[in-house]
């Protein structure tokens, strides 16, 4: 007898935003592990999403990359036209790219306040938007937001507010697209060790400190995210939709 839990995902097709490096990354290995065909969106590191594609390829799965700057309409056209001409439909939309910055109110400046909206709210709405044609009836989308969405996080306001923007996102287009048996759910880690906040996470005594903030006593890594977005992705959480779901080892509890 076959065991269908060996490659759950098996003829999906899944893209990732962001997927050459950290979460993303740990997050595309997963699902072309679970049998998933994965696009790899980056924006600039060529050399990394090709490893990536390498390593899923090496490992008897399926994979290509894709270049888009995802806060670019025209990018993201010119994406989706390169995905068409490699996959027949999409299954699984991951929007896991995103920037942030450690600063206050007062610390943050025009600009930098628009690029986090701009990558991190203005990025997946119009991926989605351009995403949606080619999602199939059943299909998924997951948000990579961020637990500080979720309580107040004044050191890093701006980027906290993209993500409650994501947030929202999230909510609203579960109930548009329900009736397509589509599902939208956000994870939001906590404290993950990538190359996301190098001044925190190359500090070990920060990372000692985050760890001390959440319940299971450590800080996360990206596969612990990955395991999270996996099982959304997966047949057993069709029943799940419009959740922002915390993976964050218990912060703050
Ligand atoms: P990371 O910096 O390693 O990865 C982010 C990825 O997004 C990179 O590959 C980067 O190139 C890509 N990216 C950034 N801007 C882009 C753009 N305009 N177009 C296309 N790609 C772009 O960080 P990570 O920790 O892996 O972050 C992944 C996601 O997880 C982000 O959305 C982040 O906000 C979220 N997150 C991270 C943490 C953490 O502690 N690491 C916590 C909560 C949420």
């Amino acid at each position: 007898m076959t065991n269908p839990h060996a490659a759950p995902l098996a003829g999906k097709t899944a893209l990732v935003t962001g997927g050459s490096r950290g979460i993303g990354r740990a997050i595309a290995l997963r699902l072309a592990a679970d049998g998933a065909q994965v696009a790899i969106n980056y924006r600039s590191d060529a050399a990394a999403a090709e490893s990536a594609v390498a390593e899923i390829v090496a490992a008897g799965g399926s994979a290509f990359a894709l270049r888009a700057d995802v806060s670019e309409l025209a990018a993201i056209e010119a994406m989706f036209a390169a995905f068409d001409a490699k996959a027949g439909g999409l299954d699984i939309l991951v929007n896991n790219a995103g920037i942030g910055s450690m600063a206050t109110l007062g610390e943050t400046d025009e600009a930098s306040f628009d690029r986090q909206m701009q990558v991190n709210a203005k990025g997946p709405f119009f991926v989605t938007r351009a995403a949606l044609p080619r999602l199939r009836d059943g299909g998924r989308v997951i948000n990579i937001s961020s637990m500080v969405a979720q309580v107040g996080y004044a050191s890093c306001l701006a980027y906290a507010m993209s993500k409650a923007a994501l947030n929202h996102f999230t909510v609203s287009l579960a109930g548009e697209l329900g009736a397509r048996g589509i599902t939208v759910n956000a994870v939001a880690p906590g404290a993950t060790i990538t190359d996301f906040a190098p001044d925190l996470f190359n500090d070990p005594a920060m990372v000692e400190t985050l760890a001390g903030l959440a319940a299971l006593r450590r800080v996360g890594q990206p596969e612990d995210v990955a395991r999270v977005v996996a099982m959304l992705a997966g047949p057993d959480a069709g029943w799940v939709t419009g959740q922002v779901i915390e993976a964050s080892g218990g912060m703050h509890l």
